[in-house]
């Protein structure tokens, strides 16, 4: 049942809010977590958990039990077809995780919850936030069932439709249109590429990511104008033949799991609207290349976990401020450079013998290749 008032209510209970309620529960805060959703979601969706995710993880306890789950990734590569254009090891990262760890979302918000449930949090569904209105001492929130919540913060981590940045008047920038389209789909195929690669193809007709996961799983990703809501085992084949490997094709034998979504760069204008925070995707989405979105939210959440500790034990608000003011440039940033590698993949033909060329040029170069591997990990910010 729902309590009349909490310090902390967390809206959403995906990856973001999971995070941030293991992170006050860390702190002997307990926050009141709610979800629409009768069951969290069984669908894969975000693949990869970066180095620096998982030092921020390795904080609330979560790293070790997620990294069982998971198989590391040590490379990324980008490749034209059969050729090799650039390879980025993982090694050389100043992280205990020298890899990026292949494990589906469904197992990462697992871990997150068995955090929180170890911390004695639990998530109260289903309750759906309606209604929001803030004062100067906090916010009177309702839900579609008539209940009525008073708490002093309200944590937006209702993902990328939120309810709460809406409600809270904050604006989301960027177009309101749909925005590009992306296939989705977890695969068995043979083949013969390296299973402890991540491959990025860069194919006239847009990028595909192929991303082994645990089990034998492939993880395929692809821009696809119109994609279809349910593709089949000979759209996933047609799309690795138009796109991937040629002298040594791969071979889908199994569909496990499909689907499609569409996407904008948007970062909302702030993270904070007086007892309203926002966080994860409710603040910021983009295209998934680079495997940056749920990453970034769980470093948004832990962040955001740490300071409203601080507050709650009496240090001034205006750290939140901080957090909001500190974690926005990062938001535009990684939406920028998703951005910079769909467009690399989407050069016109004219364009693509220098593209290649100069991929080839950075793979020669080591400072160059840990640059990019530094970005990829999330650790550009960090001594390297
Ligand atoms: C089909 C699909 C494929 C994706 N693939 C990738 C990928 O390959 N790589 C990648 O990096 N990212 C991918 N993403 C994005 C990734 O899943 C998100 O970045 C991540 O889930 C963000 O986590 P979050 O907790 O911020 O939001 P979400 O995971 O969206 O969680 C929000 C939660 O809030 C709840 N909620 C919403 N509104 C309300 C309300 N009014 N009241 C109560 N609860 C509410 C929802 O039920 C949900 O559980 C994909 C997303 C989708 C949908």
């Amino acid at each position: 049942m729902l309590p009349e008032r909490t310090d902390v209510l967390v809206v959403g209970a995906g990856p973001t809010g999971l995070a941030v309620a293991a992170t006050l529960a860390g702190h002997g805060v307990e926050a009141t977590v709610v979800d629409r959703l009768a069951r969290p979601p069984v669908t894969s969706r975000a693949a990869v958990v970066h180095a620096h995710t998982l030092d921020v993880l390795e904080r609330i306890g979560a790293a070790a039990p997620l990294v069982a789950r998971g198989i590391p990734s040590t490379r990324f590569t980008v490749r034209d077809r059969d050729r090799v254009l650039l390879s980025v090891p993982f090694r050389t990262l100043p992280s205990p995780y020298r890899y990026a760890l292949m494990v589906s979302q469904t197992e990462t918000e697992a871990v997150l919850a068995e955090r929180l449930a170890a911390r004695g949090g639990r998530v109260l569904r289903p309750y759906e936030m309606t209604g929001l209105t803030p004062d100067g001492d906090g916010a009177t929130v309702r839900f579609a069932g008539g209940e009525t919540v008073r708490a002093r913060w309200v944590v937006g981590a209702d993902g990328m439709h939120s309810r709460v940045r809406e409600l809270a008047g904050i604006r989301f920038g960027g177009p309101a249109d749909p925005g590009e389209s992306f296939l989705l789909a977890d695969v068995r195929v043979e083949s013969a590429l390296p299973r402890d690669q991540v491959a990025l193809f860069l194919a006239g007709q847009g990028p595909l990511v192929w991303a082994p996961l645990p089990d034998g799983v492939v993880r395929l990703v692809a821009t696809v104008p119109d994609a279809p809501r349910d593709p089949d085992a000979a759209r996933l084949q047609a799309l690795l033949d138009e796109r991937g490997p040629v002298r040594r094709p791969d071979r889908v034998t199994e569909l496990l799991w499909g689907s499609r979504f569409r996407i904008h760069h948007r970062v909302a204008e702030t993270f904070r609207a007086g007892p309203v925070l926002l966080a994860g995707d409710s603040a910021h989405v983009h295209s998934p290349a680079g495997g940056q979105g749920m990453n970034l939210g769980i470093c948004d959440a832990v962040a955001l976990g740490d300071t409203l500790a601080e507050v709650l034990a009496g240090r001034p608000d205006t750290l939140l401020d901080g957090y909001a003011a500190a974690r926005r440039p990062l938001a535009e940033e990684v939406a920028s450079f998703a951005d910079r590698l769909t467009r690399l993949a989407t050069v016109p033909a004219a364009g693509r013998p220098l593209r290649n060329l100069l991929l080839r040029g950075i793979s020669l170069l080591p400072p160059a290749r840990h640059r990019i591997a530094l970005r990829l990990a999330g650790l550009t910010h960090r001594p390297g």
